[in-house]
């Protein structure tokens, strides 16, 4: 599968030899027991919370070829892969150097259960790799980022991020939701473990909640022993799901870069709009690093209206295609402002320092025709202004 592209193993890698009765799709193996064969051995038993159905196989085998790891797991949520990967890689007693600005549930995990755990973490900026020997300790043992952050958009400085680890001897994890592979493969950057939230882009459908962790086989083997006690797995019927949804990642999030990018310039050029965040306009502050380092820049995008928050809810409710709701990566394009959603759990004074204002609207670019979304921003946009 090595010489393909993408596209091509999106479609084919993973899928059983010889197939299934012949079967083109992974059946969906909706069976609790397997017979055992005399002779077999423990680990030869077939579970599903063991992570070990044929339709496990076929999606590790998928995720690993098109993230460019060696091995890849499929779990019931980003949340368990996130959480399983760190209590597998910190435990005991580690301490953890995690950007500033991750995912919500990742951030109040090390928050509210790390020290209970045993477990430290300090908040590094991920513009400043200057300031991150000053976290370092002795028990540092990993470094975490996302490919770019929520709901601004700010692309840490990966290459520093690596180089950091290789000298300190730490485990450089990243959450790829945002960019997906098809814009981002950082394993081939230098990273060790890819985490997704499937829930998102991977499945690209708003229909499921699953997750995904691809590194080296070792480092697989031993969050997949914390995954088994945990009881974090996929089940098949969800695998199913995610596999076909997979199929046409690259496709979506192509046409998903093109509008999300159709459509940040024609909001930075809107007189109601004050400013856009976005990685692929010239003006986002890591312009730059984000053309360095990803094939295109996502379906993500946020920005302030002049008239602050008042105008924002206004805007909410006169656009007629975006659902007004949370979440991200489906073909719906999706409204939220964060301040009353992702991040209304902060106090004013967090989401002043985190740069998130009362009016910023963060949007998810889904797959309508771009010409139809300019058209309709535009229409409740203009109307702003009577
Ligand atoms: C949604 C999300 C998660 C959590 O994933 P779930 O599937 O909801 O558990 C983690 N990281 C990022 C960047 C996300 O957007």
């Amino acid at each position: 599968m090595d010489k393909y592209g993408l596209q091509t193993k999106l479609i084919h890698a993973g899928d059983p030899q010889p197939r299934i009765a012949g079967a083109v799709g992974v059946p969906i193996f909706q069976s609790t027991v397997f017979e055992l064969v005399e002779g077999a051995d423990y680990h030869d038993i077939r579970y599903p919370r063991l992570n070990n159905l044929p339709n496990h196989d076929a999606l590790g085998k998928k995720l690993a070829a098109i993230e460019g790891g060696e091995a890849a797991l499929v779990t019931s949520s980003g949340m368990a892969a996130i959480s399983a990967t760190l209590l597998a890689l910190l435990a005991p007693g580690g301490h953890l150097l995690l950007l500033r600005g991750v995912y919500g549930g990742t951030h109040t995990f090390a928050d509210g259960s790390f020290k209970r755990l045993g477990l430290s973490y300090d908040l590094i900026d991920g513009d400043a790799a200057d300031s991150w020997n000053t976290k370092l300790r002795q028990e540092t043992k990993a470094i975490y980022v996302e490919a770019m952050t929520n709901p601004l958009l700010d692309v840490p400085d990966h290459r520093a991020v690596i180089a950091f680890a290789r000298a300190h001897g730490l485990t450089a994890i990243i959450d790829n939701t945002f960019a997906t592979p098809v814009n981002f493969r950082p394993i081939e950057l230098g990273y060790d473990v890819v985490l997704h939230s499937g829930t998102k882009y991977l499945n690209g459908h708003s229909d499921l909640v699953a997750g995904a962790v691809i590194a080296s086989s070792p480092c697989i083997r031993a969050i997949k022993h914390d995954l088994d006690h945990l009881g974090g797995c996929l089940d098949p019927h969800a695998c199913f799901l995610l596999a076909r949804g997979l199929k046409t990642l690259a496709l979506r999030v192509r046409a998903q870069n093109g509008s999300a990018l159709a459509l940040a310039t024609a909001l930075e050029a809107h007189r109601s709009v004050a400013k856009v965040r976005y990685p692929g306009l010239a003006s986002h502050p890591q312009h730059a690093r984000a053309r360095d380092l990803f094939g295109g820049c996502g379906g993500m995008l946020s920005f302030e209206l002049h008239g602050g928050a008042a105008a924002a809810k206004a805007l909410i409710e006169r656009l007629v295609l975006p659902v007004h709701g949370p979440s991200l990566g489906g073909p719906e394009t999706l409204i939220t402002r964060p301040a009353r959603s992702s991040h209304a759990g902060l106090t004013a004074k967090e989401r002043d320092e985190l740069g998130i204002g009362d009016g910023l609207l963060r949007v998810s670019v889904g797959l309508e025709e771009s010409a139809d979304l300019l058209a309709d921003f535009g229409a409740a946009l203009d109307a702003l202004d009577h």
